[in-house]
């Protein structure tokens, strides 16, 4: 009865089968056959068992939950924050590529809160990080330096001392 129960699940022609074989490549005493077949069936009972915890992962919140607009969620731990790269790094050891793989994540799966890239974007941009320059080198929006700059190459040329002093003594 409790035999039974122990070797459900596992063939026995399978195991007779690598018995067989191992015999045939082996010496074997008699008396240890019997140790050799309880053996194998255990090694195949626990093969037929569910696999270990490490195997089974649960996640700390539902996959889905775990990307919201102004944070995301560990799967691992469920710590929350904006970026989970560091904290993976610094708290697991993993990289991003190996969380992903763990979890059967996509590729593009984010794990920087949306709300979050979309504000250093624009950060950035503001302090001209983004491609371009700086927009306000090529395009200055006061009128004065350009007038000022055309009237200082307009008079120079067309200034020697004596017409200018010529043009001063007679305003009228
Ligand atoms: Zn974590």
């Amino acid at each position: 009865m409790d035999a039974e129960s122990r070797f459900r699940g596992v063939d026995p022609r399978l195991v007779t089968k690598i018995i067989a074989s191992y015999v045939a490549h082996h010496e074997v005493a008699p008396e240890q056959i019997p140790g050799l077949i309880s053996s194998v069936h255990q090694t195949f009972g626990r093969l037929n068992q569910p696999p270990e915890p490490h195997g089974a992962l649960t996640p700390a919140v539902p996959v889905r939950r775990s990307v919201q607009r102004d944070h995301v969620v560990c799967l691992d731990c469920g710590w929350k924050g904006k970026m989970l790269r560091r904290h993976l790094t610094t708290r697991h050891g993993l990289r991003a590529e190996e969380y992903l793989r763990r979890w059967g994540l996509a590729s593009d799966h984010l794990l920087t809160a949306p709300t979050y890239s979309k504000q250093r974007s624009t950060l950035a941009k503001e302090l001209g990080l983004g491609r371009g320059g700086r927009p306000s080198e090529n395009a200055p929006a006061p009128n004065q330096a350009p007038t000022a700059l055309a009237a200082g190459r307009r008079r120079r040329p067309r200034a020697p001392a004596p017409a200018a002093m010529a043009q001063g003594d007679s305003p009228e």
